[in-house]
């Protein structure tokens, strides 16, 4: 049985003052859902004072990328074991970090193997653009990012691993994929994967979100269906308090 997890992504908003008072308004609404794995992931600069919040209570804490190397010369990135100071996720591939920052499948799988051995949960994300949706090219485009993006892991962390199918053309256009659409890219393809690389047990106890415009009111569409744990949020999730309501309609 995998736990439901809503994990919301901040992007580029709020500072470390306002995210303190987002994030004390939100924990006693989310307090309630104790069954949802609840993680928030507000920009690097706010993890420190959200680290000291949030710690004792049921939400998790998440960064928004890191850098692959440990330490040395490399201006402006952040190492995993930075990261792992304050916090126990890490979002990672994000569809605005491939397409405005060059990240490749090859970088993400560095930087996923960079945060399991830190001993983070990677929040895996993949999907589509809609040129390749409507070219079809779905399964091919999701297989190719889960055998690049997540080859030669290291066996034993795998139970840290999270997947967030996000198909390009959804995030923050208000146009979501259906639930049945959602379950199915993770049913026929992302699932069977996960199978081929790391087999079956694993490819079924590996959690995948979906990501895409999730907002309170669609949000009961994805939590029904079967092979879809939960979700990633972006926009709704700095609103409250839509960001409890989708927590509420993850509760199973
Ligand atoms: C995201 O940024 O991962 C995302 C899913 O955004 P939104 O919910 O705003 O579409």
């Amino acid at each position: 049985m995998r736990r439901s997890m809503i994990a919301g992504n901040w992007k580029m908003n709020k500072t470390s003052e306002q995210a303190r008072s987002l994030v004390q308004d939100m924990l006693p609404l989310i307090n309630l859902y104790k069954s949802v794995d609840v993680v928030v992931c507000p920009p690097f600069t706010s993890l420190m004072v959200l680290s000291a919040i949030l710690s004792g209570t049921s939400i998790g804490l998440g960064a928004q990328d890191l850098f692959w190397e440990a330490a040395g010369a490399f201006t402006g990135e952040i190492s995993a074991g930075m990261v792992k100071e304050f916090c126990n996720y890490v979002i990672l591939g994000h569809s605005e970090r491939r397409a405005y920052f060059g990240e490749t499948d090859n970088s993400v799988n560095k930087k996923v193997k960079a945060a399991l051995a830190a001993g983070l949960s990677p929040i895996v994300c993949i999907g589509e653009t809609l040129a390749e949706y409507e070219s079809r090219e779905t399964a091919e485009v999701v297989t190719r990012q889960i055998r690049e993006g997540l080859k030669d892991l290291d066996p034993t962390r795998l139970q840290a691993l999270i997947v967030a199918y996000e198909p390009v053309w959804a995030i923050g256009t208000g146009k979501a994929s259906s639930g049945e659409g959602a379950n199915r890219v993770i049913k026929d393809f992302i699932r069977p994967t996960l199978k081929v690389l790391f087999g079956d047990s694993v490819a079924e106890a590996t959690r995948v979100l979906y990501g895409g415009s999730v907002s309170a009111s669609n949000a009961p569409e994805f939590f029904t269906q079967p092979d879809i744990d939960g979700a990633l949020v972006g926009g709704a999730s700095i609103k409250l308090p839509d960001f409890a309501e989708i927590v509420k309609a993850a509760v199973k």
